[in-house]
């Protein structure tokens, strides 16, 4: 088990569903008692990389646009919106808290692409050695084909996660972590509390989850741990409802389910 205390860089994701009401409009309260945490974390000499969604949803709420996007133009229109909505939620709490934001947008292009992707890793580098916070998400706004679109911020937080060479990813959902059968359907379901290898079976037993809202299911999920994890880098899944668990695995603590690194040693 890592020793989440010892970590120097963390990449945390957080999805919509951790981050709005059922309303689509933002949650501020969670919002801001997770940046009270991850400034925290900061504050203690951590550094700290954020990956959040909740720009469409917040879009959608603040024009009252009354439906779900339904095609991809009024998707994109609907991230544009929301996505500075966001920011400015975060760097007016992150501010509060003493931290600098700095907001960075991801095609995946940028990763198949050498040159992109070293100034991309240059900027994370630098903003982090400067004691800022990148905020990152999907450029939902521009990325329209496989080449570009990363399928979700599962996928993309466990891309930054690489780029970064993170010591850990912490993906914050709406569900505690994986559980050995569906916990909406059995309720004797058991959380599975440690996976030292992805295989069939874990697939199979996520193939049948799913969160509620947002984009990322079990399965986006564990394709980002098996990235990550053969990177060696081990990832967390734990519930985004009480970010103040965070200190619990800063303390040394155990939360949610764990997946061990596979190329490298526990870090
Ligand atoms: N990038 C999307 C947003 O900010 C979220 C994607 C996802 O839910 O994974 O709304």
């Amino acid at each position: 088990m890592i020793l989440f205390r010892d970590s120097k860089r963390i990449v945390v994701k957080v999805g919509t569903s951790t981050l709005t009401h059922s309303t689509g409009h933002l949650n501020l309260r969670r919002i801001e008692a997770l940046v009270k945490v991850l400034s925290d974390m900061k504050n203690s000499g951590i550094q700290v990389v954020l990956v959040s969604s909740g720009a469409v949803s917040a879009g959608v709420a603040k024009i009252g646009f009354g439906h779900i996007p339904s095609t991809p133009e009024e998707k994109q229109a609907m991230a544009a919106i929301g996505q500075s909505e966001l920011m400015k939620i975060y760097d007016r709490f992150f501010s509060d808290y003493g931290h600098t934001v700095a907001q960075i947008l991801m095609t995946k292009d940028v990763f198949s692409n050498p040159d992109r992707r070293s100034a991309a890793e240059n900027t994370f580098n630098r903003l982090l050695q400067m004691h800022c916070i990148p905020i990152v998400n999907e450029n939902d706004s521009v990325s329209t084909d496989e080449l570009t679109k990363f399928g979700g911020n599962d996928i993309l937080s466990a891309y930054v996660a690489k780029i970064c060479d993170a010591d850990v990813l912490l993906n914050l959902s709406d569900v505690d972590g994986l559980y050995d059968s569906d916990p909406r359907s059995n309720p004797d379901a058991r959380l599975i509390d440690r996976i030292d290898e992805i295989n069939e079976e874990i697939v199979a037993i996520a193939g049948g989850a799913g969160t509620d809202r947002g984009t990322g299911g079990m399965i986006a999920k564990l394709n980002a741990a098996r990235l990550v994890t053969e990177a060696g880098i081990p990832m967390f899944i734990m519930n985004g409802h009480d970010p103040e668990l965070l200190y619990t695995l800063l303390d040394g603590g155990h939360v949610g389910t764990y997946f061990k690194a596979v190329k490298k040693q526990d870090k």
